[in-house]
C-alpha cells in the first residue's frame, strides 16, 4: 500500500456542498482520502503522519489539473460482441441512407421485445476466455474515460468473465445479469413467457455466490431486469425478493420510449411504472433507466417511493430516442426532488462517455428550461458521481472526495488555450473536453491510467484479444461469413 498526495490542482469534490478547492490538494493513504482540501490544509495532514508513513510518500504534482471524484456509470450495458451487426462494423461508410428503426421512431417495440430476448443464446455462443477478453476491452474504454465504478444493469455477456475482467483491470463493479422470460409477439394481445423465472434467477444466484467469495473489495452485485415489457410477475417477484433478502438495489428500463406505453397496456394490461408498483419493485432500492414516458399518477409514484432514475442525454439522439425533450418529465422530476444521475447506457462500440453525457445534460436540460442554473457544471458532476453512487448504493464508499472514501479519482490537464483564464475549469470540460482529456484514473489509491496509458495493463495487447475474440465469436456464433470477418478485421492495424 502506499502514501500518495495528489498537489496542487483544482479540487471538485463533489460533496454535500459541491466543495470547489482552487489549490487545493488530496492525500491518498492505502486505499482512502485521508485529507482534502486547500493545498494549506492538506499539507497539515501530511506534517502529521506518522515518520514510517511520511517515508512512504510519493507525490503527484497536478498543480495544471483539475482533479474530480472517480465517474460512476451506473447504467451500462456490455455489448462488444456485437460489433458487427449491431449499428456496427458492417454498416456501410455513408450514412446518407439511414432510417429511423428500432429505437427510433418511438421504438419497435415488437422487435426491441424479440431482440432482448434472445440476448441468453448468444450469451451462451461465448466461451468464457472470448467472454472475458471482450469484457476487458470494453470495460477498459470505460475506463479510459475516467470511470472508475461501473454499473451493468445487464449485459451481453457471461457475468463471470465480467467479474474476473473487473478485477483484471481494478475497475469496481456492479455485476448483474441478462433477465428476460417474456416476449411481446406482433399481432397479440398478451405476453409469451419464453423461459422459466425459476431459471433466470438461479443465474443470479450464482453470481450472488461468485460475488461473495471477491476478496478486492470493488465487485459488488445488483439484480436487474432486462426491460419492463420482458418480464412476468413471477420474474419481477423473484427479483424483489433477492433484492430484499440481500439488502441490494434493483434496475431495470422503464418509460423508455412513446411506444412502451401502448405495448404495455396491451400485452399486460399496465403500463409500467404501475405495473412495477404492484409487484414491490417501485421503492428505494430501483433505478430506474430513462423513466421519462410517464402519466402523472406514476410520476407521483417514483416521487412518493424516493426512486432514482439513470438518464443518459448522451445517447438518446443518435439513437432515436426522445426521453429528455419529448416529455421533460425526468427534468421535472429532478426539479420535484428525486434524484437523477447520468448514465451513458450501452452500445456495441465506444459512444457518449460520461464527459460527454455531462455535456449533454448542462447543455439540454438549461436549453429546456430556459435557465442556466437548472444544472450548473458542478450539479452534471455530481450527477455522474455522487448521486449516481447514491442510485447505485455504493455511496457508502465512493462518489466524492471526502476523508475516509475510497480513493477513486480523476485528473484531468487544464491548462491550454480551453482553460486559459477560466476560473473555473470543469466549465470548460464540459465545453470544450471529453473522455479522451482524462489523464490520469486512481481507484483504491492505485493508479490504473496514467497520461492517457494503462498503467498495468496495456491497451494494444487488450485490443488483440479482442479483436481474436470478436472475430472467433462473430463467425462461429452470429454466422457472418468467415471471409466477411477477415476482410473487416483485415482494416484494423495490428
Ligand atoms: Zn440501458
Amino acid at each position: 500500500m502506499s502514501v500518495l498526495l495528489i498537489n496542487g490542482g483544482t479540487v471538485y469534490t463533489a460533496d454535500a456542498q459541491e466543495s470547489v478547492h482552487a489549490r487545493g490538494a488530496v492525500l491518498i493513504v492505502d486505499d482512502k482520502i485521508a485529507a482534502v482540501g486547500s493545498a494549506a490544509e492538506v499539507d497539515k495532514a501530511v506534517a502529521a503522519l506518522d515518520p514510517a508513513r511520511k517515508a512512504e510518500l510519493s507525490t503527484i504534482d497536478a498543480g495544471r489539473m483539475m482533479i474530480l471524484p472517480g465517474f460512476v456509470n451506473a447504467h451500462w450495458h456490455e455489448m462488444f460482441a456485437m460489433r458487427f451487426p449491431m449499428r456496427g462494423a458492417l454498416r456501410p461508410v455513408s450514412d446518407r441512407d439511414d432510417q429511423a428503426a428500432f429505437m427510433g421512431a418511438g421504438g419497435d417495440m415488437h422487435q426491441i421485445s424479440a431482440v432482448f430476448d434472445s440476448f441468453d443464446g448468444l450469451i451462451d455462443g461465448l466461451t468464457p476466455d472470448e467472454a472475458q477478453a471482450i469484457a476487458e476491452y470494453s470495460m477498459w474504454t470505460q475506463l479510459r474515460g475516467g470511470v472508475t465504478t461501473l454499473g451493468d444493469m445487464g449485459s451481453l455477456n457471461r457475468p463471470h468473465s465480467m467479474v474476473a475482467a473487473a478485477q483484471r483491470l481494478g475497475i469496481r463493479f456492479s455485476a448483474s445479469t441478462w433477465a428476460s422470460d417474456a416476449v411481446c409477439p406482433p399481432g397479440q394481445d398478451r405476453f409469451v413467457r419464453t423461459r422459466d423465472a425459476d431459471t433466470v434467477l438461479a443465474t443470479f444466484d450464482s453470481l450472488l455466490q461468485l460475488v461473495g467469495k471477491d476478496t478486492t473489495g470493488r465487485i459488488r452485485c445488483r439484480p436487474s431486469i432486462a426491460y419492463v415489457t420482458n418480464m412476468t410477475d413471477e420474474l419481477a417477484r423473484g427479483m424483489a425478493e433477492l433484492a430484499a433478502a440481500h439488502d441490494l438495489g434493483f434496475a431495470t428500463h422503464v418509460g423508455a420510449l412513446r411506444n412502451e406505453v401502448e405495448l404495455m397496456r396491451t400485452y399486460y394490461g399496465e403500463t409500467g411504472v404501475r405495473r412495477l408498483a404492484e409487484l414491490g419493485l417501485v421503492d428505494e432500492r430501483l433505478m430506474a433507466g430513462h423513466c421519462a414516458f410517464l402519466d402523472e399518477q406514476e410520476q407521483k409514484l417514483m416521487l412518493a417511493a424516493r426512486a432514482h432514475i439513470s438518464h443518459s442525454p448522451g445517447k438518446y439522439g443518435p439513437s432515436g430516442e426522445s426521453s429528455l425533450t419529448e416529455t421533460g418529465v425526468v427534468p421535472a422530476l429532478r426539479r420535484a426532488g428525486l434524484d437523477v444521475s447520468l448514465s451513458t447506457d450501452g452500445s456495441s462500440m465506444p459512444t457518449a462517455g460520461i464527459a460527454e453525457t455531462m455535456r449533454a445534460a448542462w447543455q439540454m436540460y438549461n436549453e429546456m428550461g430556459a435557465d442556466q442554473t437548472e444544472v450548473l457544471p458542478s450539479d452534471a458532476l455530481a450527477m455522474a458521481t455522487r448521486i449516481a453512487a447514491k442510485g447505485l448504493r455504493w455511496d457508502d464508499a465512493v462518489g466524492s472526495l471526502e476523508v475516509g472514501k475510497q480513493a477513486d479519482l480523476v485528473l484531468i490537464p487544464a491548462d491550454d488555450w480551453r482553460y486559459l483564464l477560466n476560473p473555473r475549469p470543469l466549465e470548460a470540460f464540459l465545453w470544450l473536453s471529453g473522455s479522451a482529456d482524462v489523464d490520469t484514473v486512481i481507484v483504491g489509491g492505485r493508479r490504473l491510467l496514467s497520461g492517457g496509458k494503462g498503467v498495468e495493463v496495456h491497451e494494444a495487447g487488450l485490443r488483440e484479444r479482442y479483436l481474436t475474440a470478436l472475430g472467433a465469436f462473430t463467425t462461429r456464433t452470429l454466422k457472418v461469413p468467415a471471409e466477411v470477418v477477415g476482410r473487416v478485421l483485415g482494416q484494423v492495424a495490428r
